[in-house]
C-alpha cells in the first residue's frame, strides 16, 4: 500500500514526487516514457516567477536548471497602434530577475533525474491508468499492464484531460477560446537585454520572450495567439512569410527577424475542474486548472498546488494521520481556493479583453495599459500577482531565491 499514487508525470507530478521524497510512500504513473532530448534552440520554453523559483529551489532542481535559464529582468506590455504601453522591472520589486524563460525539455529533465537520484518514487513508467477503485481506506488503480496499485491518496496530476476526473465522472467547466497558441523562436538583430515583450494586436497578442543560452541575447522564444480559422495559414507559409507577418505585429523594437525555428501549435481552452478534491483524491497542475498562456501562470499555479501538498503532507498536525483523510482533503481545497480563482480570472479577463473587437473597448484597453504604468497601488498588485505572490502562497514559494 502506498501513502500517495501520483497520475501523471509530467512537470506538475514529476515535482510532486520530489516534494514528497522520503516521507510519503509515493507511486508514480506516467503513461509516456520518461522524458529525454537533447537541447534545441527552438524548444519550447515555459516562463517561471520569482515564487516558482523558489519551490523549484526547495525541491533541489533549480542550480541544474539555472545555467538554460534566461532571466527575466523587465516587461513591456503594448498595443500595437496604441500610445499606452505598462512596463515592469526587477528591480522594482528589489529582485535581480521577475522570473526565467526555461526550456521545458530542460525542466521536466532535471525533474526526473533528481527523482531518480532521490531513489525515493516507486515508478510505474511507461504504464497507463485504466480504471480506479475507491473503499474507506484507500484506492485502487488498475494500469494497462495489468498491475494494480492501492493508496490512501490519489492525486491527478494527468493533465487537462484529466483520465482520473473523467473515471470519477467528475464535470469540468470548459471554455474553447478559437485559438491557437503557435510556439517557436526567432533571432533578433537587437539584443532582448532580458526583457519579455507581450504586444496585443487585433490578430491576438504576440508575445518575445528572452531566451538562453544558446544563442547570446538575441534569441526570444515567440509565442502567437492566433484565431483558428487562420492558423493553417500561419503553420503552411513560408518562414520568410511568416517572419514578415510576425514582424508587422510585433513592430521593430528588437530590430529585425533574422532566422526562424519549428512551428508547433497548441489549441487554447479553459478547464476548470468543478472540484479540487473528491474522496480520496486531489487534483493539481493541468487536471485541476488548464488556462490561456497569455499571463504565463498556468505552470507556475501548478507549482503552487504542489508546494501546498508537500507543505500540508508534511505538517507536524497531518504528518502522521492518514495522506487521503477529508481533513487533509478540505485544507488543501480551502488554501488552493483564492489562488486558483484569481489567476484563472485575471487570465480570462485579459483574453476576454484583448480578443475582443467591440470598439469602445479599445479605448478601455489603452486606459487599462495606462494605468498599469502608472497607478501605483494597480502596478503592485499585478507585479505581486505575476511573481506568484497573490492569495496563501505556500512556505515554499516564499524563501528567498
Ligand atoms: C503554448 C503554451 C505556453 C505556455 N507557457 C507557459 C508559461 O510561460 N508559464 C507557465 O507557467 N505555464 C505555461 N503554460 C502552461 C503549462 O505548460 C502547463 O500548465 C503545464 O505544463 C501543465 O503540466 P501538468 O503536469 O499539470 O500537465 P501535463 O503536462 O499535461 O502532464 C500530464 C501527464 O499525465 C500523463 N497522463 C495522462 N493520462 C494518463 C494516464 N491515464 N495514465 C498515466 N499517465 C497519464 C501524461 O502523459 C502527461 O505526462 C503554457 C502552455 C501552453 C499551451
Amino acid at each position: 500500500m502506498f501513502d500517495v499514487a501520483i497520475v501523471g508525470g509530467g512537470l506538475v507530478g514529476a515535482s510532486l514526487a520530489v516534494g514528497l521524497s522520503g516521507r510519503q510512500r509515493v507511486a508514480l504513473i506516467e503513461a509516456a516514457p520518461p522524458p529525454v532530448g537533447e537541447a534545441r534552440w527552438d524548444e519550447r520554453c515555459i516562463a517561471v516567477n520569482h515564487a516558482s523559483v523558489c519551490i523549484l529551489e526547495s525541491l533541489g532542481v533549480w542550480a541544474d536548471l539555472r545555467a538554460e535559464a534566461a532571466p527575466i529582468t523587465s516587461t513591456h506590455i503594448s498595443e500595437q497602434g496604441r500610445f499606452g504601453v505598462a512596463r515592469f522591472a526587477a528591480a522594482e520589486a528589489g529582485l535581480d530577475a521577475l522570473g526565467y524563460n526555461v526550456p521545458i525539455r530542460a525542466l521536466g529533465s532535471a525533474l526526473w533525474q533528481r527523482m531518480l537520484a532521490l531513489g525515493t518514487t516507486t515508478l510505474l513508467c511507461p504504464a497507463r491508468l485504466q480504471s480506479l477503485v475507491r473503499s474507506d481506506d484507500a484506492v485502487e488503480l488498475a494500469l494497462d499492464d495489468g498491475r494494480i496499485v492501492r493508496a490512501r491518496l490519489v492525486v491527478a496530476a494527468d493533465g487537462m484531460n484529466s483520465p482520473v476526473r473523467e473515471l470519477l465522472g467528475i464535470d469540468a467547466e470548459r471554455r474553447d477560446y478559437g485559438q491557437s497558441a503557435i510556439v517557436t523562436a526567432v533571432q533578433t538583430t537587437r539584443t532582448h537585454a532580458g526583457c519579455a515583450y507581450e504586444r496585443f494586436t487585433p490578430g491576438g497578442p504576440i508575445a518575445l520572450l528572452p531566451k538562453w543560452p544558446q544563442g547570446g541575447d538575441r534569441i526570444c522564444s515567440l509565442v502567437w495567439t492566433t484565431p483558428r480559422e487562420q492558423l493553417r495559414e500561419r503553420i503552411d507559409c513560408s518562414d520568410d512569410d511568416f517572419i514578415a507577418a510576425a514582424q508587422a505585429a510585433f513592430g521593430e523594437r528588437l530590430g529585425r527577424f533574422s532566422g526562424l525555428g519549428a512551428r508547433q501549435a497548441w489549441p487554447l481552452m479553459r478547464v476548470m475542474s468543478e472540484r479540487l478534491t473528491a474522496p480520496r483524491v486531489l487534483f493539481a497542475g493541468n487536471a485541476a486548472q488548464s488556462l490561456h498562456p497569455v499571463a504565463a501562470q498556468g505552470f507556475n499555479l501548478g507549482l503552487r498546488d504542489v508546494a501546498t501538498v508537500a507543505e500540508l503532507l508534511n505538517d507536524p498536525a497531518f504528518v502522521d494521520s492518514d495522506p487521503g483523510a477529508d481533513a487533509v482533503l478540505a485544507e488543501y481545497a480551502q488554501r488552493r481556493q483564492r489562488d486558483r480563482a484569481r489567476v484563472a480570472d485575471f487570465t480570462d479577463q485579459l483574453v476576454r479583453l484583448f480578443s475582443n473587437r467591440i470598439p469602445g473597448l479599445r479605448g478601455l484597453r489603452h486606459l487599462g495599459l495606462l494605468a498599469l504604468d502608472l497607478a501605483p497601488g494597480v502596478r503592485e498588485a499585478v507585479l505581486w500577482q505575476n511573481l506568484g505572490f497573490g492569495g496563501r502562497a505556500p512556505q515554499a514559494a516564499r524563501t528567498p531565491a
